[in-house]
């Protein structure tokens, strides 16, 4: 038995005959933030009903703190929900909404936690106010603040920060995460943004078809996508088709390479390269794999440019450079990518 706090064990639910969620096992550690993180359709809410209850799974099993709860009832649980069309009630005040979710009859108790869960969302002294006078954010630290006054178990939010604009959604994901830990709360977090997930997250789920693809620290996800999947998913855009030569060395349309990164690798295999955005270099003097390319376009990124580059045998490529490091207008360059920002993934 695991030791995890939540254990969902070879989870299955399919709908009309089409799987949404397929054989998924995941186990989520007592004060763990885990961000499911996908493209729309891939399962993640889901999988989130399937642990909330909120739908039973055609097969598989959900287990909290060692016991099974696959057939407990939703307000059982003891979990809280926050979804980004959470509602709260508009013809009652910020205190009324908090209060809610308390099961207390204790109205001092219930005041103090009211006050204690605004505190805690920065926005002490909110109790009277009326709903519809609170911006965007407000309401959302509002929900967030109603999720946590009953003392979930586990707290479940699904794209809770998605209606806000994203000035607004890199300050909350901070300050949600902040809040969790304080709280020393087990999260499970839905999003299909990346930075989102980065923010919050202390492990990154990522899912595509109703499968895990990657279950990761943030870092390491960045840092080593598993698959092609994953990495076209986090952006990355020179994904190279390549056959293994031998191990260490492998071909690709772009040439032969030596790759310290297919080391390990038999020869014959089939793999895709990824060529890492801030690969490449202008400079013959910092050395590596030279390709010929013609530099087609430059976008201005703030703290860089982005190039895009057509080599010789029609790759399309793009990096990341900085200004002093791109040529002024279109032309034929040699390209230098450093060995080390190439990474090697399977299939
Ligand atoms: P999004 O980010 O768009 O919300 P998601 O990753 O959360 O997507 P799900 O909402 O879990 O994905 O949906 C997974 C698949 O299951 C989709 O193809 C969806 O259409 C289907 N699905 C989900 N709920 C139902 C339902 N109640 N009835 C029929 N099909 C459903």
């Amino acid at each position: 038995m695991s030791r995890s706090l939540l254990h969902a064990k070879q989870l299955s639910k399919a709908f009309a005959g089409v799987p949404a969620v397929h054989e998924i096992s995941l186990g989520v550690e007592r004060g763990q933030i885990v961000c499911l993180l996908g493209p729309s359709g891939c399962g993640k809410t889901t999988l989130l009903r399937l642990i909330a209850g909120l739908e039973s799974p055609d097969s598989g099993s959900v287990w909290f703190a060692e016991q099974e709860i696959t057939t407990l009832p939703p307000h059982k649980r003891d979990f809280g929900l926050m979804f980004q069309d959470f509602a709260l009630f508009p013809h009652k005040n910020v205190g009324q909404n908090v209060v809610f979710g308390l099961q207390t009859k204790n109205t001092g108790a219930a005041d103090a936690r009211v006050s204690e869960m605004l505190a805690l969302v920065g926005l002490a002294g909110f109790e009277p106010r009326d709903v519809s006078s609170l911006s965007g954010g407000e309401r959302q630290r509002v929900a967030l603040a109603r999720s946590l006054a009953p003392n979930p178990r586990l707290l479940m939010l699904d794209e809770p920060l998605g209606a806000l604009d994203r000035a607004l959604r890199e300050r909350l994901m901070l300050e949600i995460r902040q809040i969790l830990k304080t709280v020393g709360l087990t999260a499970i977090y839905v999003t299909h943004d990346q930075t989102e997930a980065f923010a919050v997250a202390d492990r990154v789920v990522v899912m595509n078809q109703g499968r895990i693809e990657q279950d990761s620290r943030p870092e390491q996800l960045f840092k080593q996508p598993g698959s092609k999947v994953v990495a076209s998913f986090l952006g990355f855009a020179n994904l190279l088709a390549a056959t293994v030569i031998e191990p260490g060395r492998v071909e690709t349309r772009l040439g032969q390479w030596r790759l310290p990164a297919a080391s390990a690798i038999q020869a014959g295999t089939a793999v895709t390269v990824l060529i890492r955005p801030e690969a490449a270099s202008l400079n013959p003097a910092a050395g590596g794999l030279a390709v010929e390319a013609r530099l087609m376009s430059t976008i201005f990124r703030g703290r860089f440019y982005q190039a895009v580059f057509v080599a010789s045998s029609g790759v399309e490529l793009t990096f990341e450079m900085t200004p002093g490091n791109l040529p002024q207008s279109e032309r034929d360059v040699t390209l230098w990518l450093d060995p080390a920002s190439i990474l090697v993934l399977p299939g």
